[in-house]
């Protein structure tokens, strides 16, 4: 199935200049949302996976189906000031300004496998700093992967690391 027909660009949102990738039309579609599962299934399924992480808030939506897939459990990382318990912070550059991602410190015990998924890869701040706060919990990242790529951003460089894989790139 071609993924990007099922993505609607919007141009011009939320500022000009950005053409924002609108996931809600592959969301509500059946045959859609099950390909993409599968999809991130079949590219997971040999990594031995405990946890699969995703960021707040599209993260929580991909992240929790390929989890129950793989029988892996769910960890999310959210937005300062939502998680309840004791957690850990990064604050991350953002092109204007900064911002900050948490997670919950007991959420991932020493050696544990952790795939991260996101609904897209644009600069890759978010998900490089998924990253640190996993490896500072002492898991294990064992692959990242997201929906869509924008390659012109050049995320990728900045998780050469890691083991990246997109379903849908745009320049
Ligand atoms: P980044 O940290 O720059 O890789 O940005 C990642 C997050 O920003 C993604 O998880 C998206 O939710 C959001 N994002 C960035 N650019 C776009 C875009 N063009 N369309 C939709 N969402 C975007």
């Amino acid at each position: 199935m071609d993924l990007k027909e099922k993505i609607r660009a919007i141009p011009d949102f939320p500022e000009k200049g950005i053409s924002y990738k609108d996931i809600t039309t592959l969301l509500k579609d059946k045959e859609a949302l099950k390909a993409t599962i599968d999809m991130f299934t079949d590219l997971s399924k040999d990594l031995k996976v405990d946890l699969v992480v995703g960021p707040e808030a599209r993260g929580f939506i991909f992240g929790t189906a390929l989890a129950y897939n793989l029988h892996a459990g769910f960890i999310p990382i959210r937005k300062p000031g939502k998680l309840p318990h004791a957690k850990l912070t990064q604050d991350y550059e953002l092109e204007y300004g900064k911002d900050s991602l948490e997670i919950h410190e007991d959420s991932i015990q020493p050696g544990q496998r952790v795939l991260i998924i996101d609904d897209l890869l644009a600069t890759g701040g978010t998900l490089l700093s998924t990253a640190n706060l996993i490896e500072q919990l002492e898991g294990e990242v064992v692959g990242i992967m997201t929906l869509i790529e924008l390659t012109e951003l050049k995320g990728r460089d900045k998780l050469d690391k890691y083991k990246v894989e997109s379903l849908v790139s745009y320049p």
